[in-house]
């Protein structure tokens, strides 16, 4: 029995099997070999396997998001099989008697660079199949347990440290929990467990090589602890606990289709904060009155191009179309700091989240983002859509907007496509933002209060940073200011404001966002009953 602690991002409670992913760069290491056939008859074999597991993949794929997302997997097949990609991996373990995970890795790095510095956008775009395939290789050689392999059964997932991209690629039906050696309870990592409502811990201090795939594990979000090996006792112990939170669930659901008014009756409306299509089914099932933030840029994560128009406007006119009537609020990408996605091409930066992100690639590289305003506006036919823009920090970014979204009309009018011009607000997540939301509030349609960024900025606390957490206080009186400053302002202006940072969803905020006169504040739709049963037990 292993008992380790670490810092809890999600409270629930779970018992089942581990699957340990290793990190997929760092573990590989050069060793020296002396039999070169033997190693390129074990790439021989990887390779097989990877075929396999890229026609269940392109199998799987085709039945469920269609013909055009599943081509990908052909792709990676044809590639597996190119001469020039294996004829350098064979060569450098002849030349250099290298193993085979060695020489498949710095093969892939090699080539992945030559396809990200050419001038065409296809092949630029290959840099990342080509890591992606590298990857698969490399797995396969060192046994190491592949994610989205369809056989996986449903497990507590064990890493060093996980990725926004790695995560939203993950099949949520078959992760019980999260529990990771790095992380920062901010990040977008923690937001997706936390979104989809699973016991999660980081921070944990687990030397790696002492577990394995297949053991059992209790993950103990509220006492923030990970038991791997745990006696017959503290699995009785633990069942009865799942038992006991289970109850507690059902008590909540009891609030289902009550209103969210205080004792004294005041109201608020309660939204929920979504990744992907498929969360609208988290959203529906806890009685959310809408989506306050639908994270578009997680339509670009995990993949290995950008998403078309016609897949934007799809996914879009679902979850509209879904929400049937109720307002969807839909946020344009913020990709960047620690939502990377290798075919942006980002480049590394100093200080990624004071970098290059969110609405800054929008207005420097517009052709992305008229794609995803033309699919939004098309969208918003079919339903109740709003757009909102991340990231802003002044009257002159709304401007240069506004200039584009006139553009985009013009071009969709000309092309007689339909489209409606739906709300458009924008995010207060910088401290600049705040300072002047009485000028910005006369130019937009609403406000949404990020104040994971809020938080981050105005402390001078990046959110991805472990040692921080600490530091990290959201209820420190300088946001609480900024909050009702920004409140006001808009209240000024005859707008609406909402919350979707994760400071939303906490109830013993609940009253004071009642008494600054909030009007909607956007949670994980786990936290969408919590909620409510905040705002009702509330005197305001
Ligand atoms: C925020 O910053 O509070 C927010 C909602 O956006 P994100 O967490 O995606 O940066
Ligand atoms: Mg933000």
């Amino acid at each position: 029995m292993l008992k380790l602690s670490g810092k809890s991002v999600y409270k629930g409670i779970v018992l089942g099997p581990v699957t340990v992913l290793g990190k997929e760069d760092a573990q590989i290491k050069r060793t020296k070999i002396t039999d070169a056939d033997a190693e390129i008859a074990r790439v021989g074999k990887a390779g097989e396997q990877a075929q396999a597991q890229l026609q269940k993949l392109y199998d799987k794929a085709l039945k469920e998001v269609g013909e055009s997302s599943a081509a990908i997997f052909e792709v990676h097949q044809m590639m597996l099989e190119d001469d020039d990609y294996l004829e350098a991996i064979h060569n450098m373990i002849r030349t250099e008697m290298v193993n085979a995970e060695y020489a498949v890795a710095v093969t892939g790095d090699n080539f992945s660079e030559m396809f990200a510095g050419m001038d065409n956008d296809y092949m630029k775009a290959r840099a990342a199949d080509i890591k992606d395939i590298s990857n698969r290789l490399v797995r396969n050689l060192t046994g190491r347990e592949d994610i989205n392999d369809g056989n996986m059964e449903p497990s507590i997932i064990v890493a060093d440290d996980l990725s926004p991209s790695e995560t939203v690629q993950m099949d949520k039906e078959k992760i019980l929990a999260f529990v990771t050696v790095h992380g920062s309870t901010n990040s977008h990592t923690a937001i997706l467990a936390r979104m989809m409502n699973i016991p999660a811990l980081i921070g944990v201090p687990i030397d790696l090589n002492e577990i394995h795939t297949g053991m059992k594990a209790v993950v103990d979000g509220q006492k923030g602890e990970v038991i791997f090996d745990p006696s017959e006792e503290i699995c009785v112990e633990v069942e009865k606990r799942v038992r006991e939170e289970q109850e507690k669930l059902k008590l909540l659901q009891s609030l289902k289709g009550k209103e969210n008014v205080t004792l004294s009756g005041k109201t608020i409306k309660i939204f929920a904060n979504i990744g992907s299509v498929s969360d609208v089914g988290y959203v529906l099932e806890n009685d959310a009155g809408g989506i306050g933030l639908f994270r578009s840029e997680f339509l670009y994560l995990g993949r290995n191009d950008f998403p078309t128009e016609e897949e934007q406007f799809q996914a879009y006119k679902q979850v509209a179309q879904t929400m049937a009537g109720k307002n969807v609020v839909i946020r344009t990408l913020d990709i960047g700091a620690d939502k990377q996605v290798d075919y942006f091409n980002l480049g590394k930066e100093d200080n990624p989240a004071m970098g290059y992100r969110a609405i800054r690639i929008c207005l420097k590289q517009p052709d992305i983002f008229r794609t995803q305003l033309r699919a939004l506006f098309r969208a918003a036919v079919y339903g109740n859509i709003s757009v909102m823009y991340p990231m802003i920090t002044s009257v002159e970014e709304v401007r240069q907007i506004q200039a584009i979204v006139s553009e985009v009309k013009a071009e969709l009018d000309e092309k007689e496509i339909p489209y409606k011009t739906p709300e458009q607000g924008i995010m207060i997540e910088t401290p600049a933002a705040v300072m002047i939301s009485d000028e910005l509030a006369e130019i937009v349609d609403f406000f949404s209060i990020g104040t994971n960024d809020l938080t981050q900025y105005t402390l001078a606390v990046d959110r991805q940073n472990e040692k921080l957490d600490d530091f990290y206080r959201p209820h420190h009186k300088a946001i609480l200011r900024m909050i009702k400053m920004t409140v006001d302002n808009a209240h000024k202006c005859g707008k609406w404001v909402g919350i979707c940072g994760e400071l939303g969803a906490d109830p013993e905020l609940t009253e004071e966002f009642l008494r600054m006169g909030v009007d909607e504040l956007s949670v994980a739709p786990s936290m969408v009953l919590k909620v409510r049963k905040a705002v009702r037990e509330s005197e305001v």
